[in-house]
């Protein structure tokens, strides 16, 4: 099937020459006004793709997408100029597994006016094929499982476009996405391929049924993998060769299931697998422009199984894979790349894990779970984990560390670090290469210096001066977030070390940045201002250990809630910070998020105007590469911050404490519902206003306060600048009289807005609050 795929070419026997051709792909309408169609041949009996050019003269073509909401009409402005896609073009290729290019051919078999153009056809198909067949490969693996699936309410349409005014671009409808509609184009950028996701959006059909209240949760079968078993074995060179086993769980469907999707890191190969002891068969292919549309950093795979799989009954799955998932970093410290995606996955199911590694005894594994056994044998070290609880994923990490173990409160904490620093910190030689990667959990500094900057700073030479201070500040965030949130979900926690600027908190195990294990007089002079050190020696171990709340017990719902589970995870940590060290320190930091949300991008505009948070990992686009990070971590944490200020800390810290006990998952408007059943009253009590402006829309207003006391009543305006004229959100406002102070919370507006407040004797002091808000003051 696979090589039938891949080898797809165009029928020069099956050209149509077209007159107003016009279909709909729910909110997608196409007319072919006047060319030619040729069609692929046949795989399976499905038309899986096709081309349509325009006839020399006079040839037209087009198609219209109207996004339905103000946030995609501006994200598709922003990218094209133009808040709709109407677009003309002389080139589209097709791809279809939905059907459609089916009910396309028998639409023009079934019309006599559609005449068949052979000549035109074998010009086409020369000129063609080979275009058709990659688009093709760069699906393949989705293509394969639509055909075996036989599921074609399931199925893709994919459009590639040569328009006219925008030249080369993707539509996709896919109905087992979450935004079933997507337009957007790879984009290059400094080396750097993106894929700008122009706009993305919920297909017409899913919106009317969640308006009528029915789930419109994405079509396909769901998937789950539970009970996973994990030996693996680490071979002196770091060459991983490992075995997954676990249960496989499916819904029923129509039709018998053959076919079961996975992903993995693509620095892994799978060398055989088996479904309940029978092999099966594995699909295996690089589908790179799936992969990009998608943002994953994985790839998918497909398992065959001989037979039908029964989904009343649970299914053994057996995997063996084996690659480079561990670099060495130099001096013994190691970098475990693929952390998310070393094993096979399918489905976002939680499930437990035990795991076994088997590695040299020089080095030492960590990993998620409870330690079940671990002992040397020979000249290897064997170590079992074994988790409790169901989890999100399980991660490893090793090196040659020194460790200190406490037990506190139930929880066992191993806190490792290496006896070294890696070879790009501690040596003036030339370093070897900067292995950073950038999945979507991880929390990377927005500035971290490159690996080969720091090479040439002086050299500290005890690679882990901080250890006390490191685990002090550990059981402190662990306590005080199981204080605030309850506890974790799981009691096992190792943090460990990973060279480069970043963090990320895996269910029991944290990896955190060797510049964390640093004094801050030892770490390199550009990161020694007050903002960096804050980050490395304050802010990062909290933040991670908050993950074991704020993204490991809570997941965010969807990838337009990622932003959720790392603002909370970052305010938790600045709440710490803002206990041990006061307001100040936490206002610092604040203040520093602001003004790189205020600086401004290549081409003028300040980052936090690349787009709504809600946007998550399409902010990361070759328009401005540096947004996604800082509008997703650093506005995030404004708006927690603002919302703080307007439910007050009690009640706040109930909403949190609500949502660590009750919800495995949070959407953000699941959150806008919980946080107003916390709010005061106020001019905004259902926080409508509060979210549509700071969450599902831009700006920062430079915000003017104008007053005067009169016939007791305090009277002014409120002016802002610099946003959209739609802009408008409350400020808070201090006015004191004597030694009472009272914050009022005032509209803006871009014509001033007014206010008036009794006030029975005249202020001593009126001040907008800059500190609860994010804005500027203008005078
Ligand atoms: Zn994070």
């Amino acid at each position: 099937m696979g090589d039938q795929v891949e080898h797809i070419s165009l029928d020069a026997d099956q050209c149509y020459r077209v007159l107003d051709l016009n279909f709909a792909k729910e909110d997608l309408k196409i007319y072919l006004a006047s060319g030619y169609l040729i069609f692929a041949k046949p795989i399976g009996g499905a038309h899986l793709g096709a081309i349509f050019v325009t006839s020399e003269e006079a040839g037209d073509a087009d198609l219209l997408l109207l996004p339905p909401t103000r946030s995609e009409r501006s994200s598709l402005a922003k990218f094209t100029g133009s808040p709709t896609l109407e677009e003309h073009f002389k080139v589209a290729a097709f791809i279809f597994t939905d059907g459609t290019g089916d009910q396309l051919f028998a639409q023009l078999e079934g019309n006599s006016s559609a005449k068949k153009s052979p000549d035109m056809g074998s010009l086409m198909a020369g000129r063609w094929t080979t275009v058709l067949a990659d688009l093709v490969a760069s699906f393949e693996t989705r293509v394969v499982y639509d055909i075996l699936s036989d599921r074609r309410d399931t199925g893709l349409f994919y459009m590639a476009i040569s328009g006219n005014e925008l030249n080369n671009f993707d539509i996709v409808y896919d109905p087992t996405a979450q935004d079933q509609i997507l337009a957007g184009r790879l984009a290059y950028r400094d080396n750097r391929m993106y894929f700008d996701t122009w706009t993305s959006f919920q297909a017409r059909s899913f919106r009317s049924a969640a308006a009528s209240g029915n789930a419109a949760s994405p079509r396909g079968v769901h998937f789950g993998l539970d009970n996973i078993r994990i030996e693996a074995t680490i071979a002196p060179d770091l060459a991983m060769q490992a075995v997954t086993r676990g249960t496989l769980n499916f819904q029923a469907g129509p039709r018998p299931r053959f076919v079961v999707p996975f992903s993995l890191s693509p620095n892994m190969q799978i060398t055989s697998a088996s479904i309940d002891g029978r092999p099966a068969e594995v699909f295996d292919r690089e589908s790179m422009r799936a992969n990009l549309i998608s943002n994953h950093d994985d790839r998918q795979f497909l398992l065959i199984s001989e037979s039908a799989l029964d989904p009343s009954v649970p299914h053994e799955i057996e995997i063996h894979h084996e690659g480079a998932v561990i670099r060495n970093a130099g001096n013994d410290v190691y970098y475990v790349g693929s952390r998310g995606t070393w094993y096979p996955r399918t489905g976002v199911d939680l499930a437990r894990y035990d795991l076994t590694f088997r590695y040299p005894k020089t080095v030492t594994v960590a990993a998620t779970g409870k330690p079940l056994e671990d002992r040397v044998d020979g000249d290897w070290r064997i170590t079992r984990l074994k988790t409790d609880m169901p989890l999100r994923f399980a991660g490893f990490n090793l090196g040659n560390f020194q460790s200190v173990v406490v037990e506190r409160n139930g929880y066992t904490i191993s806190l490792y670090a290496n006896r070294r620093l890696e070879s790009a910190l501690a040596s003036t030689s030339k370093p070897q290469p900067a292995p950073i990667a950038m999945p979507q959990e991880q929390f990377p500094h927005p500035r971290h210096p490159r690996v080969d900057d720091l090479a040439t700073q002086p050299v500290p030479t005890d690679p882990a001066p901080r250890i006390e201070n490191l685990t002090k500040n550990v059981i402190d965030a662990v306590d005080f977030m199981t204080e605030q949130f309850g506890p974790a979900p799981i009691q096992n926690l190792a943090i460990t070390p990973i060279p480069g600027g970043f963090g990320q908190g895996f269910p029991g195990l944290v990896y955190l940045s060797t510049l964390a294990y640093l004094d801050p007089g030892q770490l390199p002079p550009q990161l020694r201002e007050r903002s960096e050190a804050t980050f490395f020696s304050d802010l990062l171990e909290a933040h991670e250990v908050a993950h074991q709340w704020w993204g490991n017990l809570v997941v965010p719902a969807s990838y337009h809630d990622d932003w959720l589970t790392e603002s909370l995870a970052n305010y938790s940590a600045l709440l710490l910070l803002e206990r041990k060290k006061g307001t100040k320190a936490l206002d610092a930091v604040l203040d520093d998020y602001r003004n790189h949300l205020l600086s401004k991008t290549a081409g003028g505009a300040s980052l936090e105007s690349a787009g709504p948070i809600v946007w998550g990992s399409r902010l990361e686009s070759s328009l401005a590469p540096d947004a996604w990070r800082t509008v997703t971590y650093e506005k995030g944490t404004w708006i927690i911050h603002m919302l703080r200020r307007r439910l007050g800390d009690e009640k706040f810290l109930s909403l949190l404490r609500d949502i660590a006990s009750h919800y495995h998952s949070i959407g953000t408007e699941q959150f806008r519902e919980l946080a107003r059943q916390y709010a005061p009253a106020s001019p905004d009590p259902d926080l409508r206003i509060f979210f549509d402006n700071w969450v599902y829309g831009t700006g920062i207003p430079a915000v003017k306060l104008s007053y005067a006391w009169h016939a007791m009543k305090l009277f002014g305006t409120v002016a802002q600048r610099d946003v959209d004229a739609s802009f408008a959100v409350f400020v808070p406002v201090e006015v004191q009289t004597g030694s009472k102070s009272t914050v009022y919370w005032l509209a803006t507006g871009t014509d001033p807005a007014p206010f008036s407040i009794p006030l029975k004797s005249p202020p001593t002091r009126v001040t907008l609050l800059s500190a609860n808000c994010l804005m500027t003051t203008s005078r």
